[in-house]
């Protein structure tokens, strides 16, 4: 069970002016294994809200609790989440598999256990042919599933999605919305998705969560949202 309850959170970045919040009073409740999607005009503090779920940036106000458990301080390290970028931050020179085992490598994991997960992560990402390539000689779509295998590795029970598709060309999008809509039914991960493309908000959310300027401005279902009159 993972719910996420971010109560009346406010964030005001250091070189910003006093009464200039970022976000403002965000108050949501995630349910175990949703999808939530949070969509909004550039700038509306989409980012800054995701990050400081990951531990990323300071909550300036407010109390982000996970599984009833107070996590505003808790060093990013320490919280149980994955979180998928939209530059995919690949390192060049390390093949998929390397690239995919990097951070269980630091963690220390045995070189089974590295083996196991990142086989495993490989083969719900159609990426088992590919593990011994550089990124250079892989697809946009490809590089985009490694970033997601090396979220999957972590075993973590939230994913966090910071607009993971949009350097991808307009078909390759379609596709990998599927494929992350897939991977979320397999993994039973809760997630929170960041874009500020309506159709993927719309295909994709469980609930659709609306900002705009900081601001919460409606949250519900992709048909409560999209449909309402
Ligand atoms: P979105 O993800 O919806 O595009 P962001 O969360 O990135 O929006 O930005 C929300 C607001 O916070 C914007 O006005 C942006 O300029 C500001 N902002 C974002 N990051 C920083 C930062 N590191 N320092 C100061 N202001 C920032
Ligand atoms: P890498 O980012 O290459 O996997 P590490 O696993 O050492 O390297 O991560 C460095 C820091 O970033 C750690 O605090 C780790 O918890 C955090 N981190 C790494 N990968 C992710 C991820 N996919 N999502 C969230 N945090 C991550």
């Amino acid at each position: 069970m993972v719910e996420i309850d971010l109560n009346h959170i406010y964030k005001r970045y250091a070189n910003a002016e006093e009464d200039n919040y970022a976000v403002s009073d965000f108050d949501l409740h995630v349910k175990d294994k949703e999808f939530i999607v949070f969509v909004g005009p550039s700038g509306c503090g989409k980012s800054t809200t995701l990050r400081m779920i990951a531990g990323l940036e300071d909550i300036t106000k407010g109390e982000l609790i996970i599984d009833g458990k107070y996590e505003n301080d808790t060093a990013p390290k320490d919280r149980n989440i994955a979180m998928v970028f939209q530059n995919y931050a690949l390192y060049p020179h390390m093949t998929v598999f390397d690239n995919m085992a990097f951070g269980l490598k630091l963690r220390k994991y045995d070189k089974d256990k590295i083996k196991e997960k990142v086989d495993y992560a490989a083969k719900v990402l159609g990426l088992t042919d590919y593990l011994d390539r550089k990124p250079a000689a892989l697809s946009g779509g490809q590089r985009q599933r490694v970033a997601l295998g090396r979220a999957i590795v972590r075993d973590a029970p939230i994913f966090l999605m910071d607009e993971p598709l949009s350097n991808l060309d307009a078909k390759l999008r379609v596709s990998m919305r599927a494929e992350i809509a897939r991977l979320h039914q397999e993994l039973h991960t809760t997630t929170i998705y960041v874009t500020h493309d309506q159709t993927e908000a719309m295909t994709m959310a469980d609930r659709i969560v609306v900002m705009s300027m900081g601001e919460v401005q409606q949250i519900g279902t992709p048909k409560e949202v999209y449909e309402s009159p």
